[in-house]
This record gives structure tokens, C-alpha cells and sequence, in this order.
């Protein structure tokens, strides 16, 4: 007999988007957060998940879900309100759960998870750049879901680990996965990150109102290692990284929801301004062919407007899922720069983690 996850990856890839008879059980770690909410919401009527467990600090468990502080435009979902927050239990929850943890935290919480049979979907910093652990999205590394054998071995853990990367790490990798073929070589970025990307509460009013502020720890190291990872190649049991070299600029700013960066790239291959456009609009990936649940048609939409893309205009175009690019034009240093802009929380958070979860069911990998 297949188990419920084999019939449902049957399902996925021969007939995507079809109603499952069961759905695949989730749990959330960080239930209550900025990234947690937004995983409650987008698996709101998910047609391969439902959310039964849910997991934060001891501050929320033992409290309704429902009656907890809300903080999207929606109303709580009525499946998620009327569940009751747990401690970080391992072994309690359904296999695949998603992590939403603070990184004070997950490091340990989300390898104890996995020592104890769960598929750990995980959106924190703690794991990604751990050798035998994908830093996976879909339409660039689904092969680095190859990794997983060699890390439950080394491990010696039943379940498994599985990272989506920083949020603007995320954006800006798409993008540089469209022009991989031009080879990359060195890689100029400014972000402008949303307030939304702190987590809750976050920045502190006072310095985040009109201001933008110039530094945010950690993020320029995340994007300089974590997108050679992810356009880097598996080989035996791990990932040489993409040779390009990087240099990461990171500021707040007083923006809501959306990350937006400007960005100079030098190619080792000479290529014109419509080969580089031509590669954007037609960027697609293995999520596309499959029609996954959460896949946007395209993953990459340029924007022809001078004016474009805006976080207020754009970010929540096709769901969140996109990578906006636009103001594609000669750099005079480098060779080529462009502005980008996603939605941190969805494509850049929850969504991701989602997305990677519909890849390993449409590949088998959840049992
Ligand atoms: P957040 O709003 O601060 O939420 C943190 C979550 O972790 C809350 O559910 C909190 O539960 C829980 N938590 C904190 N300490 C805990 C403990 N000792 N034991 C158990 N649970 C604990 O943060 P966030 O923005 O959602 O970010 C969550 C993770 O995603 C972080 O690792 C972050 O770096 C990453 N991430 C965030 C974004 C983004 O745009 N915000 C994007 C990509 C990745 P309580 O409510 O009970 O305290």
C-alpha cells in the first residue's frame, strides 16, 4: 500500500492542482510571528496541506490560537484560531513541519525536530549554510535536494532539514539564476529592506519613522555566502559554491512589505541589453513545468515603467511569489544594473518554505 504522502506525490506531478483526497498534515514552529502568520494564511485552503499543529514560546502556549494578536489584513483563519499553541515538542506534530522560529532558538529547536523524525522546513539563518543542508529554490537547486541522504546519515537523524534563504538573499539569487549562463562574475547590491523583514515588533518607531538606517547585522554576510551556495553545483555530498564574488550593502527603511535592491553585475561572456531581458522574462523552473500549488506563472516579471517597481504598487503581485526587475540599463563599472523588488515575508519567507515543501511532495521526499 502507498503511504497518504505517496498518493498525494502521485498526484502532485501527474495531476497538479487536483483536490487530494487527504491532505498532508503541517505543523508551524513560531506560529505566532511575522513570517508564522503568513504561513497560517497562505495555507489557509491549501490543496495539499492543512495546518493542524502549531508550536511557539512558552509566552503563547497554552493560549487559543484565535485569540491571539492578529497583525495581517485578513481575519485569523477559522482552522488555525480554534487550535491550541504548543511548546516546541518534538515527535508531537505532524512530520512536515515549517519553521518560522526565532534564530535565537531554531539552531537547536529544529535539529532536535529532526533527530526525532520531522521534515524541517526551515526559514531561519542557523542551518542554511551547514554543508549537507539544501538552501533550496526550486526553479534554480532542486538537484541540492540531493543532500538529503548524506546529512541523515552524517546526522544520524530520521527526519531532515531543508532551508529557504534570506529574504533578500532569495530575490537576489533568482534574479542572478536568469543570467547564470552569462556567468556572473562580480556582483554589486544595495538593499532597501522592508520593516516587515525585523520580525515583530521589530524596529523600534522612533528610528524607523523617515529615517533609513544604514546597517543590519548579519544580512551583508548572509547574501554574500548564501547566494554562492545556491547557484553553486552539487558534487558527491556537497555544493562547490558559484565562483562569482559578491559585495552586499544592507539599509531598513520605512517601507511596510517588500525588499527592494539595486544591483550591478559584471559577466564573464559579453552579452547585450536584450539578450539580458530576454533572459529575465523567460527565466522558468521546475516549478513551473509542475504546476505546483504556489508557483507563479513567471517567476521573474519586468517591469518596463522608469518608475517601477514600487513595494506599494507591486509587492503583492501574483501572490507575493514574484521577482520584480526593472530599470535594466548599462552600468558604466560593472557591465549591467537593474532594481528588483519581492515581498520579504512571501516569497522571501513563508511562501518559499511552501513552495519547497510542494517540490518534495511532487518528488516523493515527505515520506
Ligand atoms: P518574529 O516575528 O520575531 O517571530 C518569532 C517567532 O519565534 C514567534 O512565533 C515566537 O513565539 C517564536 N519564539 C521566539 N523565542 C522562542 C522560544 N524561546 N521558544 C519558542 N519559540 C520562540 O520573527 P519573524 O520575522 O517571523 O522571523 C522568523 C524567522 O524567519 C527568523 O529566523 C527570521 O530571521 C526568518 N525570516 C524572516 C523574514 C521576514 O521577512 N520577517 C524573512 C526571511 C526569514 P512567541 O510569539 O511566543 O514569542
Amino acid at each position: 500500500m502507498p503511504s497518504k504522502i505517496e498518493e498525494s506525490a502521485a498526484v502532485a506531478v501527474e495531476k497538479p492542482n487536483v483536490p487530494l483526497k487527504a491532505k498532508i498534515e503541517v505543523g508551524i514552529l513560531g506560529a505566532t510571528g511575522t513570517v508564522g502568520q503568513q504561513f497560517i494564511a497562505l495555507l489557509d485552503g491549501h490543496p495539499w496541506f492543512r495546518t493542524t499543529w502549531l508550536a511557539a514560546s512558552e509566552r503563547s502556549a497554552g493560549k487559543r490560537y484565535g485569540d491571539l494578536a492578529w497583525r495581517l489584513p485578513s481575519v485569523t483563519p477559522a482552522e488555525a484560531a480554534g487550535l491550541s499553541v504548543d511548546e516546541l515538542r518534538p515527535g508531537i506534530g505532524p512530520k512536515l513541519v515549517f519553521s518560522a522560529l526565532d534564530s535565537s532558538i531554531a539552531g537547536q529547536a529544529e535539529a532536535d525536530f529532526a533527530a526525532a523524525g520531522h521534515i524541517v522546513l526551515s526559514n531561519s539563518r542557523n542551518h542554511r549554510m551547514d554543508p549537507l543542508v539544501p538552501l533550496l529554490i526550486p526553479e534554480i537547486n532542486p538537484d541540492h535536494l540531493g543532500l538529503l541522504p548524506a546529512q541523515r546519515q552524517k546526522e544520524n537523524r530520521k527526519g531532515a532539514i531543508v532551508t529557504n534563504p534570506n529574504c533578500s538573499t532569495m530575490f537576489l539569487s533568482i534574479a542572478l539564476a536568469a543570467l547564470r549562463k552569462f556567468q556572473p562574475k562580480r556582483v554589486l547590491v544595495t538593499t532597501l529592506q522592508a520593516l516587515s523583514g525585523a520580525g515583530y515588533p521589530g524596529v523600534a518607531s522612533l528610528d524607523a519613522t523617515a529615517n533609513v538606517i544604514p546597517f543590519i547585522d548579519g544580512e551583508e554576510e548572509k547574501i554574500e555566502s548564501e547566494t554562492r551556495k545556491i547557484l553553486g553545483q552539487l558534487h558527491g555530498n556537497g555544493v562547490a559554491p558559484h565562483p562569482m564574488t559578491l559585495s552586499a550593502t544592507t539599509t531598513r527603511v520605512p517601507v511596510v512589505n517588500g525588499h527592494t535592491e539595486a544591483i550591478s553585475v559584471e559577466f564573464e561572456k559579453p552579452v547585450t541589453r536584450d539578450e539580458v531581458l530576454a533572459a529575465f522574462k523567460n527565466f522558468s523552473g521546475e516549478p513551473q513545468e509542475l504546476k505546483l500549488p504556489s508557483a507563479p506563472p513567471q517567476p521573474i516579471i519586468y517591469l518596463e515603467g522608469v518608475n517601477r517597481p514600487q513595494p506599494r504598487l507591486d509587492v503583492e503581485r501574483d501572490g507575493g511569489m514574484v521577482v520584480h526587475v526593472g530599470r535594466l540599463r548599462v552600468c558604466p563599472v560593472l557591465g549591467y544594473k537593474f532594481v528588483i523588488l519581492g515581498h520579504n515575508t512571501i516569497r522571501g519567507a513563508a511562501g518559499a518554505a511552501i513552495l519547497n515543501a510542494e517540490l518534495m511532495a511532487a518528488k516523493n521526499l515527505l515520506a
